[in-house]
């Protein structure tokens, strides 16, 4: 906290995470003789630079870029990119220190790693954005590469910024391999990859609720966003039988009270990239109610799923929504739910998941497109599929015996716990 006193992000994942692994470290002589916490929550590296590209008018445009490599200890650096007006270094440094334990839950070699820039892809061509994107790979392109830092999408870096990034990549180097993940089908990408986070996310409300002897049929779930990760997270939690009440954007809430149906998901997401609000155009088709400016936490559910960026769900959120009934809460954005919002369901016995189990999904396909583009080899959309659900699976039951407090599992110690050991014991291994 005194170094780093305006990262509040940042300070926010480190001691989130801090209250549940200081006591093992203080109860292993090796992990207090090495002081592995202290060397967990500071990246190895951190590269920031400038970012000169020309807009469709011939104009010089200056953006700032970064690529935070938290953690290789036990594979190469991974993780997403973000294009966002409001990226900073404490954002990326958050993300890629979860990101870190994400990775170690997984049980993939891959190691933690964050970058992105200010640059707003909205509003901008196609033709801009792949200057911009030229221009930024020209840079980044240094730095990475499929045993050293392997990227992917987050926010605003989807299929088509994937795709400018890469091939940039591929021309500088003159080597086609897995130096980016989320690719394209045609050109290394791995099936299940665009789905894998939402899809994970419902993987693991299923397991969440098979051990707490019910199952999603019937429930109200309450989704956040209406990008990659929540709209895919809505059309598998409706093929498995739940009712998506709401998705949300920056501008406002769709609430649908008899459930948006999976023509209506196919539709949207289909439809992404269009550049109106594509709420309201969804609303021209189903005459659902649209509530600007406001967020889904206000809605009756019995689930809530925030998937839409970091802090959207605060404390006077969670305390609307435990009042409305609802018992579950998974996280598919990273840290979309405050310390407020987190003690809120702790004391009212809301089971909460943290991101960095629940969201693991979409890394964990990005590691097996690097394994498929090590070994030239193209798994099935099944085999991928299956592949996902038992990672999915393998992480619930870790969460369960790191956080089994008796009649509650604490899902977040659990998940920090468990990424924590793996990650300890290696930098331990490895020595300083
Ligand atoms: P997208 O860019 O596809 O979608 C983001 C969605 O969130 C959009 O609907 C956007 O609305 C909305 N949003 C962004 N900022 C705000 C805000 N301040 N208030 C309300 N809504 C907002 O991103 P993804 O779906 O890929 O990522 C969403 C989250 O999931 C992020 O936290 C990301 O880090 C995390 N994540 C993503 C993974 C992936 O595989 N994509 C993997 C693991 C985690 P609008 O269009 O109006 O801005």
């Amino acid at each position: 906290t005194t170094r780093y006193p305006d990262q509040k992000e940042y300070l926010q994942a480190t001691l989130d995470i801090a209250k549940d692994v200081i006591p093992i470290c203080n109860a292993n002589e090796k992990y207090k003789q090495w002081d592995v916490f202290k060397r967990l929550c500071e990246p190895e590296r951190t590269i920031q630079f400038c970012v000169t590209w020309l807009n469709d008018a011939n104009e010089i445009q200056i953006n700032k870029g970064w690529r935070v490599q938290h953690c290789g200890l036990i594979g190469p650096y991974k993780g997403g990119l973000r294009f966002h007006p409001t990226v900073n270094e404490s954002i990326l440094k958050f993300l890629a220190f979860e990101q870190s334990f994400k990775n170690a839950l997984t049980g993939l070699p891959i190691g933690g790693a964050k970058g992105g820039s200010d640059f707003n892809p909205k509003g901008r061509s196609d033709y801009e954005v792949m200057r911009f994107c030229q221009a930024f790979m020209q840079e980044l392109q240094r730095h990475i590469g499929p045993y050293t830092d392997v990227p992917a999408g987050d926010i605003n870096v989807g299929s088509r910024e994937i795709g400018f990034l890469y091939g940039e990549y591929r021309k500088i180097n003159n080597r086609f391999g897995g130096a980016i993940t989320g690719k394209d089908i045609e050109f290394g990408g791995s099936y299940v990859r665009t789905e894998a986070t939402g899809f994970g996310l419902i993987y693991f409300l299923d397991d969440v609720l098979e051990h707490t002897g019910t199952n999603i049929k019937g429930k109200r779930i309450a989704v956040s966003g209406a990008g990659n990760v929540a709209l895919h997270a809505a059309l598998k939690a409706t093929q498995h039988g739940g009712k998506v009440v709401t998705l949300s954007n920056s501008r406002g809430t769709l609430i649908h009270e008899k459930g948006f149906t999976e023509e209506d998901l196919n539709w949207v997401i289909n439809h992404k990239g269009e550049p109106d609000n594509i709420l309201l155009s969804l609303n021209e088709r189903i005459d659902g109610d649209w509530k600007a400016d406001e967020k889904p936490w206000q809605t009756e559910v019995d689930i809530a799923l925030p998937c839409a960026t970091q802090n959207e769900l605060i404390g006077k959120d969670a305390r609307a929504l435990i009042s409305n009934g609802c018992k579950f809460v998974l996280e598919g954005a990273n840290m979309p739910c405050n310390d407020a919002a987190q003690r809120a369901f702790s004391d009212a016995k809301v089971v909460f998941v943290p991101g960095k189990a629940s969201n693991a999904g979409g890394v964990a396909l990005s590691g097996l497109e690097m394994s498929q583009n090590a070994t030239f080899h193209k798994a099935t959309y099944k085999a991928m599929n299956s592949a996902l659900k038992e990672i999915m699976a393998n992480i619930h039951r870790q969460c369960v015996e790191e956080g089994d407090e008796g009649d509650y599992v604490n899902y977040a110690k659990g998940a920090n716990v468990a990424a924590f050991r793996r990650l300890a014991d290696a930098l331990v291994a490895q020595g300083v």
